[in-house]
């Protein structure tokens, strides 16, 4: 389970870790990457550190080369597959040799062998964080809406107990954060678990929201290695 501890075991001062979960195209409407850019400012102000899907591209490139601007890369940390490098990393997709990103610009990066590696080491480093971090949906599609939903469901079976907070930018998230309603309302999220999932409006707003949360009671007591 989480440490809540505001210190690490080795009793320096945690640095809050937010996971970042969005688009790897930029959207028809300039807001969204407009908010990107909004985020990382607010992740900056508040001192907090990155952990992203390791990509270049539309949103997610966005987020990781604002905050490297402002906090260093040592700020950041992209976690990539090997199989999605060449598609999520500008380089060229002839070149092999290519394959290298520049971390002066994106942060430290590191390719491991699948999907389900990178989001255990990127939860993993959002618990380690400790309190402030947490898991945040900025608009993207089916890869970002299954990575907010494998959080969403990890904090209702207990295995973690950090917040997940959607930035619903320009009412992208409005028809998912409708549907929660309606399966509470329709008996098949219970009540105490519609909270798990946090709406906030703005980059500022985020911040609030992750340092405000409270972990509902009643969830199950998982553990990663059982
Ligand atoms: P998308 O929101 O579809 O643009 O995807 C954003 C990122 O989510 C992708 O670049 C992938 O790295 C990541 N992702 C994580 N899990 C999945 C999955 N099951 N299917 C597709 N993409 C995924």
């Amino acid at each position: 389970m989480v440490n809540n501890n505001a210190t690490a075991s080795n009793g320096t001062a945690k640095q809050p870790v937010v996971c970042v979960f969005c688009g790897a195209s930029e959207g028809t409407s300039p807001v969204h990457m407009a908010s990107a850019r909004a985020l990382a400012t607010a992740l900056h102000k508040s001192n907090t550190k990155l952990v992203y899907g390791g990509g270049t591209v539309g949103l997610m490139g966005e987020v990781a080369r604002t905050l490297v601007s402002l906090s260093g890369p040592s700020s950041v940390h992209g976690i990539i597959p090997q199989p999605l490098v060449r598609f999520e990393q500008n380089h060229d997709p002839d070149d092999i040799t290519s394959h290298r990103i520049d971390e002066s610009i994106y942060g430290q990066t590191t390719v491991v062998k699948d999907m389900h590696t990178r989001k255990q080491m990127m939860a993993r480093e959002v618990v380690a964080g400790g309190p402030g971090g947490g898991f945040v949906a900025l608009s993207g599609g089916y890869g970002t809406f299954e990575e907010l939903m494998e959080v969403t469901t990890w904090n209702q079976l207990g295995i973690h107990s950090m917040p997940v907070i959607i930035y619903n930018v320009d009412n992208y998230w409005t028809g998912l954060i409708d549907w929660v309603k309606n399966a509470v309302t329709s008996g098949f999220i219970a009540p105490t678990n519609a909270g798990i999932l946090s709406e906030a409006l703005s980059a500022d707003e985020v911040i609030q929201c992750l340092k405000e949360y409270e972990n509902a009671p009643g969830r199950f007591n998982l553990t990663w290695e059982d």
